[in-house]
C-alpha cells in the first residue's frame, strides 16, 4: 500500500485535524459515513439531503422561505448531530478565527465557522457518493491536488503541463508523488494546483470534454467550494481532503500536510 512507503505524520491544522482521535485519520472516515447513513434515514436520497444542508448555510430567514417546518427539524438535527460528534476535529477553529486579523476578514475561506466545517465534511461524503459511478465513467479525468503536499525538503521540480504543474517525481517521500503515481493507475491525469482561475479552466475543460470528471484533493473549504463549481459547470466530482490544513494561506509559512492514500484509492476503484 502506498502509505507503507511514508507513514502520516500526526500534526495539527491551523484550523481542522483529521487526526483528531489518533494516528490515523481512519476513525474521521469512518465517522462521516456513518452520519451520512444515519441523516439518509431520516432524509433519504443523497441528493435530497446535499440541497437540504446546502440550506442550512443560509439565513435563518432565507431559508425559512425555502423549507418545511419538517425539514428545519431536520436541519436542526443533523447541525446538532454534527456538532457532537466533529467539533473534535475542529476544536481550533474559534481560536482561529478570533485571532484572524481585520485585512484577512473578507476571505471567505479563511472565515469558515466551525458550523460550516461540519456541514462541508458531510457536504464532501454526500458529492462522493452521488457523483462517484459518473466520474469513473468520465472519457476524460483529471485532479487537481493541492500544492501544500509537496515534501518541503528537496527543491520541487515540477514542470508546467498544459492545465498546472506537473510533478516529476523527484523524491519517494511526497505525498504529490504518492497521489500522482495512484492517480495515473487508474487513467487520471494529476495536476498540482497552484493558482489557476478554477471556473474559466472548468468551463474550457468542459467544452472540450463533454463527458468529464474532476478530483480534487484540498483543504475542506476549497475542496466544498470546488465540488459545487463543478456540479455547477457540468463536471462531475469527487475529492479527498487534507489532513489538516497548514499552508501559508493558513500559518504564517507553508508546513507539509498529508492526505489519506487509502481513502484516494476507495474512490477509483
Ligand atoms: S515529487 Fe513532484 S511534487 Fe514532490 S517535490 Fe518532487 S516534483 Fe515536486
Amino acid at each position: 500500500m502506498p502509505n507503507q512507503e511514508r507513514p502520516y505524520t500526526s500534526v495539527p491544522g491551523k484550523t481542522y485535524s483529521l487526526f483528531a482521535e489518533g494516528d490515523d485519520p481512519e476513525r474521521y472516515y469512518a465517522t462521516i459515513k456513518r452520519l451520512a447513513d444515519i441523516f439518509l434515514q431520516r432524509c433519504p436520497g443523497e441528493k435530497r439531503l446535499l440541497d437540504l444542508i446546502q440550506e442550512a448555510e443560509k439565513k435563518n430567514w432565507l431559508r425559512g422561505l425555502k423549507t418545511t417546518k419538517a425539514e428545519r427539524q431536520t436541519l436542526r438535527f443533523i447541525q446538532r448531530t454534527l456538532r457532537e460528534s466533529l467539533s473534535t476535529y475542529t476544536r481550533k477553529v474559534g481560536e482561529h478565527l478570533q485571532s484572524l486579523p481585520l485585512a484577512k476578514r473578507a476571505d471567505s475561506t479563511l472565515t469558515t465557522t466551525e458550523e460550516q466545517y461540519h456541514l462541508y465534511m458531510l457536504e464532501i461524503e454526500l458529492v462522493n457518493r452521488i457523483y462517484k459511478e459518473e466520474f469513473q465513467r468520465a472519457a476524460y479525468k483529471f485532479a487537481l491536488i493541492a500544492h501544500c503536499l509537496r515534501d518541503y525538503r528537496p527543491e520541487c521540480r515540477s514542470e508546467k503541463g498544459d492545465i498546472e504543474a506537473v510533478c516529476q517525481g523527484c523524491t519517494e517521500d511526497c505525498f504529490i508523488r504518492l497521489g500522482s503515481v495512484l492517480l495515473q493507475k487508474y487513467g487520471i491525469d494529476p495536476y498540482i494546483s497552484i493558482e489557476i482561475e478554477q471556473e474559466g479552466l472548468f468551463k474550457k475543460l468542459k467544452r472540450e470534454h463533454p463527458s468529464i470528471g474532476a478530483l480534487g484533493i484540498a483543504c475542506i473549504p476549497e475542496l466544498a467550494r470546488g465540488m459545487r463549481l463543478c456540479i455547477r459547470t457540468g463536471i462531475a466530482p469527487v475529492g479527498i481532503p487534507l489532513n489538516t490544513n497548514r499552508c501559508a494561506r493558513w500559518m504564517s509559512q507553508a508546513h507539509e500536510t498529508s492526505f489519506n492514500l487509502e481513502e484516494l484509492e476507495k474512490l477509483l476503484i
